[in-house]
């Protein structure tokens, strides 16, 4: 989460403006898609395993559903705020639409701390949210998903008492559901290797064979551990990762020059995604500073941790043979050090183009729920990877043809395509 200094939804409408000028939206179109269409906020009352009622705050937002149900994850955490899921929620209708998958934006949230509350009052929380928001949600209005700190479980919780609330069966409501009970096979996968599928077309467009590349990646997450994982079987060579460390509340960069060994580190990486530092010495990676991830002499640096990292004081540490970065986290760069790479000529590969594939993924899920019939992972894979480069192709030669910058080309097609669907519609 972001230091309070940020605001993340000034950010995505800092983004916003820049392109609607570019594109001469009209005002109206501006008006309607700078702020989201709904946005509810909601208290939860939960008996306490002491016994005690706390009441915990919720929102939900949905920034637009011209395209679609709007669509996007609920979050738990203790500095959530509603800035933060604003900005989210838009991000979600430019991620669908830049992919076209005919799903719109949304994004949810509870204020809550999941490391100081016991499952079943995890378990009230999600279904007090949802009993606040039935109506207003639903597989054909507004599809929630997992996020932070929010997981398979807490999607089941919220599916089971949405279904009973309508009486009914409805699957197709939630994504991100276990295997076996709706979940989608690859949904694990999907983000991390969306993010090299989309790498792999870069590197094509740049004439650089992916085994003569290495990479740097931030995180060890989800995101991170799927993509080097990926990249290394298309022959790249990741020199170092970093992950926060819980018990030393610092960041450290985990660094070896020949290559990192994956299935080794995973072997001592909590779910959390931090690597045991002692450990790794132990199998001889360097322990350096959090933030030398960014410093190594490398084609790729791949941010896959969390927002705001590349900032303008750690722009400056990029080194001299970065050729591109490929944004596998939401919001890395501000828009300060942005301004510094384009100046710089590195070719980027944005956020919601990136990391879409978790979003597509989701939709496979919600297609199949709703079929009640089930894919098997080199289908929903290979479907994955049409979607994605598809997506890439069409917003890196919008970018060569318009002489673009990746981040903008990719927000003209997608605001264009909100856009578009807003008054078709005749919103606008
Ligand atoms: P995760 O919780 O699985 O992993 C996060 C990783 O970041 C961990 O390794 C953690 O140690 C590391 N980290 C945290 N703070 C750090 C710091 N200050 N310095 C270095 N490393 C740090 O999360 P994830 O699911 O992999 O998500 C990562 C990013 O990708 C987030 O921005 C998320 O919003 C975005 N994203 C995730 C998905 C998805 O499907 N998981 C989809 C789209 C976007």
């Amino acid at each position: 989460m972001a230091d309070k200094s940020y605001n993340a939804f000034e950010m995505a409408q800092s983004q916003f403006d820049r392109v609607a000028k570019l594109l001469e939206l009209d005002e109206a179109t501006k008006e309607l898609l700078r702020y989201n269409l709904r946005e509810y906020h909601v208290s939860i009352p939960v008996r306490m395993d002491d016994g005690k009622v706390k009441v915990f705050r919720g929102f939900r937002v949905q920034h637009n559903d011209a395209r679609g149900p709007a669509k996007g994850g609920i979050r738990f955490h203790p500095m959530e705020t509603i800035d933060t899921v604003r900005a989210l929620a838009m991000w979600m209708t430019w991620k669908c639409a830049v992919v076209d998958i005919p799903l719109g934006g949304g994004k949810g949230g509870v204020i809550c701390d999941p490391h100081n509350l016991s499952m079943r009052e995890q378990e009230l929380i999600c279904r007090g949210w949802i009993r606040q928001l039935a109506k207003d949600m639903g597989p054909i209005r507004d599809v929630p998903a997992p996020d932070v700190m929010t997981t398979g479980q807490h999607m089941l919780w919220m599916l089971d008492e949405f279904e009973t609330i309508h009486g009914q069966r409805l699957p197709g409501f939630i994504t991100g559901k276990p295997v076996g009970m709706g979940g989608s096979l690859g949904r694990t996968e999907a983000t991390g290797y969306g993010v090299i599928f989309t790498v792999r077309e870069a590197l094509k467009e740049l004439n650089l064979p992916p085994g003569d590349t290495t990479a740097s990646v931030q995180g060890f997450g989800n995101v991170a551990q799927y993509a080097i994982e990926l990249y290394q079987q298309i022959w790249g060579k990741v020199v170092c990762v970093s992950c926060w460390d819980q018990k030393d509340q610092i960041s450290y960069s985990f660094a070896k020059k020949d290559g990192i060994d994956l299935n080794a580190l995973r072997g001592i990486t909590d779910h959390f995604g931090g690597i045991e530092k002692d450990k790794a010495k132990k199998l001889g990676y360097e322990v350096l500073p959090g933030d030398a991830w960014i410093e190594q002499p490398v084609e790729i640096l791949m941010p896959c941790a969390l927002e705001n990292q590349i900032t303008p004081e750690t722009v400056k540490k990029v080194h001299a043979a970065v050729k591109f970065v490929v944004e596998g986290a939401n919001g890395p760069t501000t828009t300060e050090a942005d301004a510094v790479l384009k100046d710089r000529g590195i070719y980027l590969i944005p956020d919601f183009l990136a990391n879409a594939g978790g979003v597509t993924c989701s939709y496979f899920e919600q297609v199949q729920s709703n079929m009640n019939y089930y894919w098997d992972k080199d289908e929903v894979l290979g479907k994955l990877d049409s979607k994605m480069t598809s997506a890439f192709l069409a917003v890196s030669e919008l970018a060569r043809e318009r002489k673009l910058y990746m981040r903008d080309a990719a927000y003209v097609i997608a605001i264009n395509r909100v856009a578009q669907a807003s008054k078709d519609r005749g919103w606008v």
